[in-house]
């Protein structure tokens, strides 16, 4: 049996019930198979595989805290210190009720070789808790987010661990968890990204999930003689990724008529107004069937269903495993050219494949979505040098990192004959510089 089946093997019989863990798994070393066969003797030897898919370290813990009856409440947090080959363990806090170690673990995986792919010193992690941030008061989550920190900070440091946010962990989140930080180690230190701007966070890390997939998005239609602007485009979700994603389009020319949340989904045909879309999540935390209050023309969908609206561009926004076989094809029979993942592994691995072979442009998360993590690290770097960029110096510095993403993983692919498949690219120039850092750095 070849090397990378046996890993993969391994993974799912150590790693019992954690699909999604093995599902990044087997993609990541699938296409890693020409270069892992052409060092088969040495990365046997150095069982640098088993070293690779095992974190370095993972941690578990209660979250008890008192919700506004007086009543107990305990959930489970995690901390997945996955790989510091390459820099501090990086990666945000998820908190989401399906958040299980599986979960974390898949995330922290794609982490090391998203954070490689930025080109910046950033190592991979993943965090987060089965807590629920939605329908709590702000004081329940303030307790929660305490409560998680109170176990949390003996593990993490500006240089040791540097979580971030993610799903359900937005501005107001990071802020209580650093208050806590603070208060209990008593040093100001970039230990979280995705601070507020009065307290060490940097201007455009808000927008930058978002903003980085259509630089990433235009790039790589360029580099396919293909121009944005003009085209239609689907999106999933309505959070931060979503709505910076729709923002930054529509600014480049195209036009975005859908965004669904976790009950349903818009169609509007003039466009998505982001305003109205802002207000309703940022502002309001309020569902997406208040969108018909602001713009009385567009349609609200119950369940899920933006994959079926024919457009040029699909932009999945949302969560993991969230384009199905079928939904690649209805995409395909619409004459989707390209799908460029904002969210975390939204596509599955058989929705991939379908795609490619129908010669649909396919940009994975770890390169689509770097933006977020590579704009921390700008942050991080903002700290501790105790200042802070302009919003067009960070902007400019993201724009130049998404373009130099598209042009790596293009030439890591067409280096193992594999031109214009963006996930084997993708992997192989993440993991080119992982690799050649563990093997300076001896057996550890
Ligand atoms: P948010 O919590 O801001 O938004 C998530 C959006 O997805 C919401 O619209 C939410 O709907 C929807 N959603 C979440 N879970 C589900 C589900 N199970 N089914 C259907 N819809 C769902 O998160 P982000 O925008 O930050 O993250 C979105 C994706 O992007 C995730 O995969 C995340 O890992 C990835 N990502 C985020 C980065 C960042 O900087 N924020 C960086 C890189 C990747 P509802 O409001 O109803 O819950």
């Amino acid at each position: 049996m070849s090397y990378v089946d046996e890993v993969i093997e391994q993974v799912v019989k150590q790693n019992p019930a954690e699909p999604e863990f093995h599902q990044a798994v087997k993609e990541v070393l699938e296409s890693l198979r020409v270069v892992v066969e052409a060092n088969e003797e040495k990365y046997r030897k150095d069982a640098l595989l088993e070293r690779l898919v095992n974190p370095e370290r993972q941690i578990k813990f209660r979250v008890p805290w008192i919700d506004d009856q007086g009543q107990v409440q305990v959930n489970t947090g995690y901390r997945v210190q996955f790989s510091s080959a390459i820099g501090p363990y990086k990666g945000g806090l998820r908190l989401h009720p399906s958040v299980n170690l599986g979960i974390i673990k898949f995330l922290g995986f794609e982490q090391i070789f998203k954070n490689s792919l930025t080109g910046l010193p950033i190592g991979g992690g993943k965090g987060g808790s089965d807590f629920d941030p939605k329908g709590k008061s702000d004081r329940e989550v303030m307790a929660f987010c305490q409560s998680f920190i109170t176990e949390l900070y003996k593990y993490i440091g500006a240089d040791t661990d540097v979580p971030a946010g993610d799903i359900g962990t937005g501005a107001r989140e990071i802020g209580y968890m650093y208050g806590q930080y603070k208060r209990i180690r008593g040093v100001y230190e970039g230990v979280l990204t995705g601070k507020g701007l009065s307290y060490g966070g940097s201007l455009a890390r808000t927008e930058a999930t978002g903003y980085g997939l259509l630089y990433l998005t235009e790039e790589l239609l360029k580099m396919n003689g293909i121009e944005l602007s003009g085209k239609t485009i689907v999106v999933s979700g309505s959070g931060n990724v979503a709505i910076y994603a729709i923002q930054k389009a529509q600014q480049l020319g195209a036009k975005v008529v859908t965004c669904s949340d976790s009950t349903g989904w818009i169609y509007d045909e003039e466009g998505i107004d982001v305003a109205a879309l802002k207000e309703i999540k940022e502002v309001k935390r309020a569902r997406l069937t208040e969108y018909k209050n602001y713009r009385p023309n567009s349609e609200y969908h119950e369940g899920k269903g933006v994959w079926s609206v024919k457009a040029d561009i699909a932009l999945p926004c949302a969560t993991q495993n969230e384009l199905n076989l079928e939904d690649a094809k209805t995409l395909v029979s619409n004459g989707c050219i390209g799908v460029f993942e904002g969210a975390n592994m939204p596509t599955t691995l058989e929705a991939t494949e379908y795609l490619q072979a129908n010669n649909v442009i396919f940009a994975p998360g770890k390169a689509a979505n770097a933006g977020g993590v590579a704009t921390s690290a700008l942050e991080m770097s903002q700290n501790s040098e105790r200042l802070s960029w302009s919003f067009e110096e960070v902007d400019s510095k993201l724009k130049e990192i998404m373009v130099n993403i598209c042009h790596n993983i293009s030439d890591a692919a067409e280096r193992y004959g594999a031109k214009g498949n963006y996930v084997v690219g993708a992997n192989i120039a993440g993991f080119e510089k992982v690799v050649d850092a563990m093997n300076a750095q001896g057996i550890v």
